[in-house]
């Protein structure tokens, strides 16, 4: 750790001449690129459809396909997988992809498709129905197909797949002659027309399990498989007129229709709302479209012999190097990943069928070592032949993701660089997230055990809705959601909930594919649980849990108890604050491995945003090298100081004023003195006062209500004179916009004394530490300056001050003035203000409340009105507008350096911690960027990728 320390501060130190320290011309060029490539999506997406506008649609069979791993833009993420198994020989079932561009020329064309493309889809299926030796429609052979969806970002459960396409009056008699089985060519029919007649035709689930559940009654049925051809084709019967009752149209009988309606309805579903909210949480564009997969299908139920599954080659949740995943026999995929029967450990295949299971380890293995990453995937067995549907790079948990990227690197293939790109930065936070005390929690029984499909500690009230949960979380309550299952509806009940856990599905389904990716605690399959979501109530293990009460679980061990247990810090916090040793936590060891390999290639300097020593040395421990931003004003809320604070506030004349700032001095220079401590040396900027003054004073309403009371009681005559003048001051110090009020360096230029309180106290701190013979680099910043005079004026104090505590204290340190640039005025003439200030640090976040003019504290009245209706697609405030408040940095950034080459560029605004925000600002050649001390890991990493990605011409 010590011998890191060394190397990253000198890194540190060399950035100061910026990235490279590349030339002052080159880096403007670089910093105009970054604002043009702002710009790029559109363009990229317009020229990408251009490209492929040649061919749609691309087959792949019998080892060969048109597409391959390269193609995950055109043929979305399923499809290039299948292409590029297809080239390397695996067994798969021919088909075709319609890109992603069909998608997108489907919507521009208002929802249909030019005749060229059907007229190639067409083709396809010709050559398909030769590569199966089957035909659609057929009495003897009749070509069926499964309909997938598939984006260029796997997007879980969000969109509909079809299986059975093909399947008619006609056809089910075929295929009935093909398998000699009527009992299974009637349940596929039924199977088919129930998710047609729902996905495509928009009728409700619950009107064909009605009708479903109404046959199984009448021939005394409990479950689906007590059902017997007869059974099913009653079911086809019902089915029919239950479509023909709600379309007023029969069930489609032409396969070409059926398979051009399903292909629509793909498209359409891109747009779905679950689809949108998923693009929402996972910043997926909403241009890029989905492909759409056709593909023969091959069946797992047609017996004993046959069955479905999907896995991954490591545990996703752990990511402990052992194959993972889970199997049903007599089966087709959608039972599997639904939910509805829990599904058995993949290695019990091995028993059953041992050739199938033995092809299954090869071919996964193979895959991830070509694919050099953890593989998820999914096969059928049709009467024991293997096949293979689909692989991808698994979803993990950020736990797995740190685990799978060092033991890649250790086994040898992958490079740590590569490695470093296989771990999403924001999914670092997951690592820090809270546990259980352990003592705490072995003092409750266990009251049921389920599959822990997500690590992580969840406590938290019960409910039973996705809705509940968000108004409950709405409220500030910390809610557990619990399910029968999940569906994808439920997902904004999963991003507010602390854990989910549901009675039923496996590892792979809805809830732990999308908890692990959240990151959120998931415990699944707990079948001993008896929800009844009506009553809003489970019982288990003898107790009746309601909605509101408490209950607690681990995702990492599957256990469930009832009431509330206390969480505490993750194992790689206690590491950091010395309570275990690096020794005892093999993931923080990984974790630290991973971040030191990232500070080998990040080029941006990260420092933190921290007012206290104590946050200053979590910062520290977490890999920052330098505060950012020390925000001095957050040091007047403590013990006993706001009275002070006040009483400098409510002096009406300059002596009073100062005499009130004695008081604070000391207790701000005790804080300095820890934060430079607290960093070893690095620099350490500090900001003078900034917020309206009104800030530091009680509410007006509130004063009002307590001398009324005085009033009325008679109370004590000293205090109500004293909360009078309180109130009088508040009245006076009222402002309609405070924002734009008298605030930041305005502050500075009317009461020049808080300036040079403050000054001292930074002076003062600093000698002493350097008297103990300390290193340390003090940055004072001026904030809020849009014209240089107001820097001048402050300036001069800070010198002043500076001059007079060296002498005073006979000794010498060095320091910088400099400025946050975040009003416009200051970007656009940074050249100037340049000429004072020997740095910049970019304050994003009223930059961004400036060039919008959308207020940082009300843009939530509006802004999901806005996402809505895609006038924005992110919160400008979270991660940084590069088309507007980015062309402001870049130009700023250029014209600082034109006027002092040496700058030091930083940034301190909330995007600090954002990745895609840390993306750009290390293109447009920022030295370094200042997040809060918890995002320190992720703004590591996030600019390690930032770098990594840059080199390789991104
Ligand atoms: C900023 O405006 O980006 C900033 C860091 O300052 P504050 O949030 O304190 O206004
Ligand atoms: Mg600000």
């Amino acid at each position: 750790m010590a011998k890191k320390t060394a190397k990253t501060t000198k890194k540190g130190t060399k950035q100061a001449k910026g990235p490279k320290g590349k030339p002052a011309v080159k880096r403007a060029a670089t910093a105009a690129r970054a604002v043009k490539a702002a710009k790029k999506p559109v363009k990229a997406a317009v020229k990408a459809v251009k490209k492929a506008a040649a061919k749609y649609v691309y087959g792949f069979a019998d080892g060969k396909a048109e597409g391959n791993r390269t193609m995950k833009d055109v043929l979305g993420g399923k499809g290039s997988g299948l292409a590029e198994m297809t080239n390397a020989g695996l067994p798969v079932p021919p088909g075709f992809t319609i890109s992603t561009a069909a998608c997108n020329l489907w919507y521009a064309e208002g929802r249909k498709l030019p005749q060229s493309i059907e007229d190639e889809m067409m083709a396809h299926v010709r050559r398909l129905e030769k590569a199966a030796g089957a035909t659609f429609g057929s009495t003897d052979n009749p070509l069926l197909v499964s309909v997938r969806s598939g984006a260029k970002f796997s997007m879980p459960g969000m969109m509909d797949t079809i299986l059975n396409l093909g399947l008619n009056d006609a056809a089910v008699e075929g295929l009935k002659a093909r398998t000699q089985n009527g009992r299974f060519a009637y349940d596929s029919y039924r199977r088919f027309m129930q998710m047609f007649g729902n996905v495509v035709l928009e009728i409700p689930k619950e009107k064909f399990e009605h009708e479903f559940e109404a046959v199984k009654h009448a021939h005394g049925a409990k479950v689906d498989t007590d059902l017997g051809e007869d059974g099913m084709r009653e079911t086809v019967s019902r089915y029919k007129r239950l479509v023909q009752r709600e379309t007023g149209k029969p069930f489609p009988q032409d396969p070409v229709q059926q398979l051009t309606m399903a292909r629509d309805a793909v498209f359409r579903s891109w747009n779905n709302e679950r689809a949108i909210t998923y693009r929402r949480i996972y910043e997926i564009p909403d241009h890029i479209g989905t492909a759409v997969n056709v593909q023969l299908m091959v069946f797992g139920n047609t017996g004993d012999r046959s069955g479905t599954g999907v896995g991954f080659t490591r545990n996703p949740a752990t990511g402990a190097n052992e194959f993972f995943g889970e199997f049903l026999v007599n089966a087709q995929g959608e039972d599997v990943v639904a939910g509805i029967r829990t599904p058995r450990p993949i290695t019990e295949l091995a028993e059953v069928m041992p050739k199938a299971y033995k092809q299954l380890r090869e071919f996964t293995s193979r895959l991830e070592r070509h694919y050099k990453d953890i593989q998820d995937f999914e096969f059928t067995i049709e009467n024991e032949q293997l096949y293979m549907l689909q692989t991808r790079s698994g979803k993990r948990t950020g736990y797995a993701a740190v685990v799978i990227a060092t033991d890649l690197v250790q086994e040898g293939l992958l490079t740590p660089n590569e490695a470093l790109l296989l771990v999403e930065p924001a999914s670092l936070s997951q690592l820090l997230a809270p546990m259980f005390n352990p003592a705490d929690w072995k003092k409750v029984p266990v009251a049921t055990k389920g599959l822990p499909a997500s690590p992580g500690a969840a406590s938290g009230q019960v409910v039973f809705s996705a809705e509940q949960a968000v108004a409950w979380a709405a409220e500030g309550k910390k809610v557990v959601l619990v399910r029968k299952e999940t569906a994808p509806d439920d997902i904004h009940g999963m991003e507010v909930a602390q854990g989910v856990l549901t009675a039923t599905g496996g590892m792979t389904s809805h809830a732990a594919v999308v908890g692990r990716q959240m990151g959120r605690p998931s415990v699944v399959g707990a079948g001993a649980l008896r929800i009844d979501e009506q009553a809003k109530t489970f019982s288990v293990a003898g107790q009746t849990v309601k909605e509101g009460d408490y209950i607690s679980f681990d995702g990492l061990t599957g256990e469930v108890k009832f009431g509330k247990v206390a969480t505490s810090p993750s194992e790689i916090l206690q590491v950091l604050a010395g309570k275990m040793k690096p020794a005892e936590s093999p993931i923080y060891r990984r974790f630290s491995t991973l971040l030191g390999w990232a500070d080998q290639v990040r080029t941006l300097g990260i420092r933190a945003n921290a007012d206290q020593p104590d946050q200053s040395e979590l910062a520290y421990a977490f890999g920052a090298r330098g505060i950012g931003l020390c925000r001095t004003e957050h040091m007047f809320f403590g013990e006993g100081r706001i009275e002070k604070i006040q009483r400098m506030i409510l002096a009406d004349n300059e002596k009073d004023r100062r005499q009130a700032l004695a008081g604070l001095l000391p207790l701000q220079r005790g804080d300095f003195y820890g934060v430079f401590k607290a960093m070893h040396g690095e620099p350490v900027t500090i900001r003078t006062i900034d917020p309206p003054l009104h800030e530091f004073l009680p509410k007006r309403e509130e004063l009002m209500v307590e001398i009324a009371k005085l009033e009325a009681t008679g109370g004590d005559q000293k205090v109500l004179a004293e909360k009078r003048t309180l109130l009088h001051r508040v009245e006076q110090l009222h402002e309609f916009n405070p924002m734009l009020g008298h605030r930041g360096v305005r502050l500075g230029i009317t009461y020049p004394e808080i300036t040079e309180m403050q000054a001292r106290a930074i002076f003062e701190a600093a000698c002493q530490l350097a008297k103990e013979g300390l290193k340390v680099t003090p940055e004072v910043m001026i904030p809020l300056v849009g014209l240089v005079k107001e820097l001048r004026d402050q300036k001069i104090i800070v010198d002043r001050v500076a001059a007079e505590v060296m002498k005073e204290t006979g000794v010498k340190i060095q320091y910088l003035v400099g400025t946050m640039i975040e009003v416009p005025r200051g970007a656009l003439t940074a050249d100037e203000i340049a000429s004072e200030a020997q740095f910049f640090s970019f304050g994003t976040n009223d930059l961004t409340q400036m060039t919008f003019g959308f207020s940082r504290d009300d843009i939530g009245k509006f802004l999901a009105s806005y996402q809505e209706r895609k006038i924005l697609d992110r919160d400008p405030f979270q991660s940084i507008d590069t088309v507007g408040v980015g062309q402001l940095v870049a130009m700023a950034v250029e014209k600082g350096r034109k006027t002092r080459p040496t700058i030091k560029l930083g940034v301190c605004g909330e995007h600090g911690g954002d990745p895609s925000s840390i993306h750009f600002f290390h293109k447009v050649g920022l030295n370094y960027v200042s997040c809060s001390p918890y995002r320190v890991p992720v703004a590591r990493l996030a600019a390690a990728h930032a770098a990594l990605s840059v080199k390789v011409g991104d």
